[in-house]
């Protein structure tokens, strides 16, 4: 059987020896660890997973990469320590499959879904205890901050947990070439302690999705839409922040603050 890459399905396979161990690594897996792994096509990942004795649950798209998975790995199937779905992962029932156990995920991860697997999970009700991507560069260092500057995806993701920038990995380094360099990142402490109820956490996404609309505009200008200019002059005082600043400008933590001041 044909196993070329699918372009519609972002296959691009890692060949780097030195990031698929920072993505082993990193997240500390061992023997006791449920990893939920997206997208293990030939399974450059899924192998070393395997080989800490982790249990693996890997949510596969193309039949053909099911198939020889299972034929390559028939000995861990047999013994239930990987559980190989045929399923799109954003459909999937994670904490059946993870039977509400603790678990982390570990992932090359398509680059048309980034920013959805990263949602669906973090937002999750089974969220796992972390995450280690590898995806596009410049995505990654929008997720850390790296240029000092805050976005809505940088924020999002410090509502439930700590970012960390691992390593760059070079284009050269996947079958086939993409167009763009990758970098793996962690996502560590995921938890929900800073969301104070279902009402806070629509409401952040309210307020930093309509302060950053217009980025080059002073955030408060961008929140009028919300609520009169005089409220969030208030409130942004009451913060200690100043009134003329653009939203990239304003830290996470300002920003919890401004929201539990809002509601
Ligand atoms: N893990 C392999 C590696 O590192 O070489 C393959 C990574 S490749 C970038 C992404 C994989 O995700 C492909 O095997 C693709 O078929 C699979 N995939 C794409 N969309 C998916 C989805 N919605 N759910 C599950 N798997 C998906």
């Amino acid at each position: 059987m044909s196993l070329d890459a699918k372009k519609s399905l972002g296959q691009n396979f890692l060949k780097s020896e030195k990031a698929i161990r920072s993505m082993i690594e990193s997240p500390d897996i061992s023997h006791d660890d449920i990893v939920v792994e997206i997208g293990p096509g030939k399974g450059a990942l899924t192998k070393p997973l395997l080989e800490t004795g982790a249990t693996v649950v890997a949510f596969e798209l193309d039949k053909r990469m099911v198939e020889y998975l299972h034929e390559t790995f028939g000995e861990y199937v047999m013994s239930g320590k990987l559980i190989l779905v045929h399923q799109d992962v954003l459909e999937a029932d994670i904490s059946a499959y993870t039977s509400g156990q603790p678990y982390k995920v570990v992932a090359n991860i398509p680059y048309y879904i980034t920013n959805l697997i990263i949602r669906t999970f973090l937002s999750n009700g089974h969220q796992p205890t972390s995450m280690c991507l590898l995806i596009q560069k410049e995505v990654a260092e929008r997720i850390v901050s790296r240029n000092g500057k805050e976005s809505i995806l940088s924020l999002s993701v410090q509502l439930y947990g700590i970012p960390r920038f691992i390593m760059k990995v070079d284009r050269r380094y996947f079958s086939p070439k993409p167009k763009v360099d990758s970098a793996v990142i962690i996502i560590d402490a995921i938890n929900r302690d800073d969301i104070v109820d279902v009402d806070f956490e629509n409401k952040f996404f309210e307020i930093i999705k309509t302060a950053f609309s217009q980025k080059r505009k002073k955030a408060i200008k961008n929140l009028s839409m919300l609520a009169s200019k005089s409220t969030w002059e208030n409130i942004f005082e009451a913060c200690g922040i100043d009134r003329d600043v653009r939203a990239e400008d304003v830290t996470y933590t300002q920003w919890l603050e401004i929201v539990d001041k809002y509601r």
